[in-house]
């Protein structure tokens, strides 16, 4: 884009000579090599010129009346608009010090009249290459440090939200653009959504963005639906002139005083992953770099998005898998290994806050005669059930329900003492009761019951896990003993007496 805009063929030169025959034969020169020739008889209306709409570069005569070629550059060299014009010397005078001074005041060149026209136009293409180089520097740093900040805050982010939150508020920082928002192809759909992460440089254009949040754009439709489709980015200098099918949003653009829309695809191998949309107050032209710095941004983003997209995805699996890694397959409460780990950390956690920690341990009654009787499958069936009324009847968030093992169950009750852990066997016991499983070989019941062994201990330094668990186990026994269907409670002292 730089290059077409600053090839030296098309490029725009301004000539300053007060010599009509002068200016008439450098600009059929000029025109001859594929130059736009402007021209001006003196330094009012030569600064004028420059200053409404700046050249590529300036030729400047040095003897002119009432402004000189001099006092003309120094003034060109103090605007902003103009302070980077090459600016080459024309004169007729040759002597060192006139040379000394074009320099001084801010020339690139000189080339002394008459001249050589192969000589002028070597010394002209060889500033505008110069002109473009620099302006490609230019170019290639400000897409640099965009990407460097990007890159820099897209691996930290979360996850394709926030990351999209933080591209769109450097580029509009960078750009100096109002408003950035990205909209994410959905499949079910077949159409763009809103994504979550945008930018706002102020609170005025809330409204743009609430009234956007819910809406969906099908391909080709509206300015994110054509980006779309196209694959290209687009430009719209001033919604206000443009038709629903470009800017459907044009209201509430209107309302809030958006003029001007860019919109820049995020390219992945060969599709569209996001939509990125641009907006501004101010009626904004074309302008081809600006759309070439986005665009270099967003398609080196895309794969970081892209990247960012496996890791997010990877990290969910990996978080089920661990979630799955601690349940038992039949029953879907936690399985032993996680029953392990839970009591280790409660036990310790309870040690030093020196706080009751009870267990209850739960078995199934006669189940080898329900598996004998109903078959196995309808034994897994039962067990599921069960599994689910403990689940059911332990309702504190710390309250862990695990399989211990066959038709074994273990409640880990941190933060509860032995009357309260009781209570919670009981419940158990009348849940899984209420289920009214049918039991025809039960020796206690028409239905599936539950015998349960409570234990509580406030864990201490010479006490472990283990004896909580053989405490437990001693309640079932004693709970089987008694004639099942029941809940016992068993102190640590009385067990270690
Ligand atoms: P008690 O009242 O004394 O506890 O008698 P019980 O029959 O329940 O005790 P026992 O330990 O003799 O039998 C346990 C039975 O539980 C044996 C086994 O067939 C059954 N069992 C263990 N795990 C599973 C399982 O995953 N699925 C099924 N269907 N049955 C299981
Ligand atoms: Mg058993
Ligand atoms: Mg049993």
């Amino acid at each position: 884009m730089i290059q077409q805009r600053y090839f030296i063929a098309g490029s725009d030169i301004l000539v300053i000579d007060d010599s009509p025959t002068n200016l008439s034969l450098l600009t059929q020169m000029l025109s001859e090599q594929g130059y736009n020739v402007r021209v001006a008889p003196n330094g009012k209306l030569a600064l004028k010129s420059a200053l409404t709409n700046p050249p590529d570069l300036i030729l400047l005569d040095i003897m002119m009346p009432s402004m000189d070629g001099y006092e003309i550059c120094e003034q060109l060299k103090a605007d902003e608009v103009t302070r980077d014009i090459p600016v080459i010397f024309l004169s007729g005078l040759n002597e060192a010090l006139d040379k000394v001074q074009a320099f001084a005041v801010g020339g690139v060149d000189y080339v002394t009249k008459p001249f050589e026209p192969l000589e002028i136009l070597a010394r002209i293409e060889n500033q505008l290459r110069l002109r473009s180089l620099q302006l490609q520097l230019k170019e290639q740093n400000a897409q640099l440090q965009l990407l460097l900040t990007t890159t820099q805050a897209i691996s930290k982010a979360a996850n394709v939200d926030s990351a999209l939150k933080v591209i769109l508020s450097k580029i509009c920082q960078t750009i100096g653009w109002n408003f950035g928002e990205a909209w994410l192809p959905n499949a079910q759909l077949k159409a763009l959504v809103c994504s979550r992460g945008w930018y706002a440089s102020d609170s005025s254009l809330l409204p743009f963005r609430q009234h956007s949040q819910g809406l969906t754009f099908p391909p080709n439709v509206g300015l994110p639906g054509r980006v779309w489709l196209s694959k290209k980015p687009a430009w719209i200098e001033d919604i206000s002139q443009t038709n629903e099918q470009s800017f459907s949003r044009g209201e509430i653009a209107a309302i809030v005083g958006i003029k001007s829309a860019l919109g820049v695809p995020i390219i992945v191998g060969d599709r569209v992953s996001a939509v990125l949309v641009f907006l501004h107050k101010n009626t904004i032209a074309t302008d081809e770099s600006l759309i070439e710095l986005v665009n270099a941004v967003a398609t080196q983003l895309g794969t970081l998005i892209q990247r960012k997209k496996a890791e997010t995805a990877i990290k969910k699996a990996n978080q089920e898998l661990e979630r799955l890694a601690a349940l038992d397959g039949l029953t879907a409460v936690a399985n032993r290994r996680q029953f392990d780990k839970i009591l280790q950390q409660e036990w310790y956690r309870l040690k030093r806050e020196q706080l009751p920690l009870s267990l209850i341990m739960c078995d199934v009654d006669y189940f080898k005669g329900y598996n004998d009787r109903y078959g196995h499958l309808e034994g897994d069936n039962c067990l599921r059930q069960v599994a689910s009324a403990i689940a059911s009847a332990s309702r504190r968030p710390a309250d862990l329900v695990a399989r211990y093992g066959g038709e074994e169950f273990a409640v880990i009750l941190p933060n509860t003492n032995a009357e309260g852990a009781l209570k919670v066997a009981e419940s158990i016991r009348k849940q899984v009761q209420q289920l009214k499983i049918p039991h025809a070989l039960s020796q206690v019941s028409q239905y599936v019951s539950l015998s349960l062994g409570v234990s509580t201990i406030v864990p201490t330094a010479d006490s472990s896990p283990l004896e909580l668990i053989e405490i437990a186990d001693l309640a079932l026994y004693s709970a089987k003993q008694q004639g099942r269907n029941c809940a016992v409670s068993r102190s640590y002292a009385i067990a270690t007496s």
